[in-house]
């Protein structure tokens, strides 16, 4: 990973106040009224850091709104000379990103669609090269946590020091609650990776419906995220498009007067003796795990070795069904669901069978 230190702390960007930073706005800039309503109703919840609004729309199919283009990059700047927000809209050409820069944009973000192609990042990362913005890059719509860092990379080379990150969830085939899967542990594995990256949620694009805007915007507060973008329209019912997810500004007060903020870090002492006691017992607990799982192995390539010698077949089904459903069915008791056991079962069914193979192939 080439990301070293020189990534700008959210603390920096002149328009970060406290955490969760909010950028709240409509999925499209649609007409000037619209914008400005929405903007005017948004100043006033007194929540929002930033007014976001899609002035190119990247459709999934033809003859849709695509956005309503240059005219409406005026607007965002007289939201921004009226009401004090910055202002942040997607970009996704060289073009763009000169267009918006003209009109004094203060946050650019990289959608989803865009993050996927490399020669599409790094048209936009020239475009960049020596320009002092804030730039936030969406995760690619498939889960591929290279791609997401790959574009990463590629922006914060062209100079960018104040670049972050948002998390809106990954298309799938099937037919889910969500509009698109969240796979929080990709997420979690950025933050592992590039911990000072600043993390924002898209619980609009997560959910694809105003219902679960909560319930994912608190989970991501959970987890520490530094904010939330938040589609936001004056009208929700007409919008243009992504009208489903899309919610008031009254909404949009009331929701984040519901969440719960935690803090990663405390000072109380009391508290974090307790934790430090109780994260021992997890590390022995999890040493413990180890040691099991080596011996479970162990095992497996003795019989490996004995089904040799026998001349038998590595997977034996009927076996195999037989463990998963007596240990669904004794989680189940111990209150550990059967999703959790089938991944873990299989999981280590698999390896034991690498180490099975490795043994008959010796
Ligand atoms: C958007 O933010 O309106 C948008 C198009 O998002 P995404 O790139 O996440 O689909
Ligand atoms: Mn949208």
């Amino acid at each position: 990973m080439v990301i070293k230190n020189e990534i700008n702390p959210l603390s920096s960007w002149e328009f970060y106040k406290e955490r969760p930073l909010i950028i709240a706005g409509p999925c499209s800039a649609e007409t000037e009224e619209q914008v400005m309503e929405t903007a005017r109703q948004i100043k006033e919840t007194g929540k929002a850091n930033v007014f976001r609004a899609g002035i190119w729309k990247p459709r999934t199919r033809p003859n849709m709104f695509e956005g309503i283009g240059v005219p409406g990059l005026k607007w965002l700047k007289q939201v921004k000379q009226e009401y004090g927000l910055a202002v942040g809209t997607e970009v996704a050409t060289e073009k763009h990103v000169y267009e918006a820069l003209k009109y004094g944009i203060d946050l650019l973000w990289i959608g989803a669609r865009t993050a996927v192609n490399p020669f599409a990042v790094q048209e936009v990362a020239d475009a960049l090269q020596g320009v002092d913005v804030a730039v936030l890059i969406k995760n690619p719509i498939n889960p591929d946590l290279e791609l997401w860092i790959g574009a990463i990379e590629r922006i914060h080379k062209a100079g960018i020091s104040k670049i972050g990150v948002i998390h809106r969830g990954f298309s799938s085939y099937e037919k889910t609650a969500y509009r698109n899967l969240p796979n929080w542990q990709i997420a979690i594995e950025l933050r592992r990776r590039i911990p000072e990256l600043p993390m924002i949620c898209d619980p609009s694009h997560i959910g694809g419906d105003t219902i679960f805007l909560h319930e994912i915007s608190q989970k991501a507060m959970d987890l520490n995220y530094d904010g939330l973008m938040i589609e936001t329209h004056c009208d929700p019912t007409k919008a243009w498009s992504d009208a489903k997810q899309q919610i008031t500004p009254n909404e949009l007060t009331e929701l984040l007067s519901r969440l719960i903020l935690r803090t990663a870090v405390s000072n109380d002492s009391k508290f974090l003796d307790l934790l430090g006691e109780l994260r021992s017992q997890i590390d022995i607990f999890d040493d413990q795990l180890l040691d099991i799982l080596e011996q479970r192995m162990k095992v497996a390539e003795t019989i490996g070795k004995y089904k040799k010698e026998n001349n038998i077949t590595i997977l034996q089904t009927s076996r195999w069904d037989q463990i998963i459903r007596k240990a669904i069915a004794k989680g189940d008791k111990k209150g550990l669901s059967a999703e959790f056991i089938d991944k873990l079962f299989k999981a280590v069914h698999q390896e034991s069978i690498n180490h099975q193979t490795k043994v008959m192939n010796e």
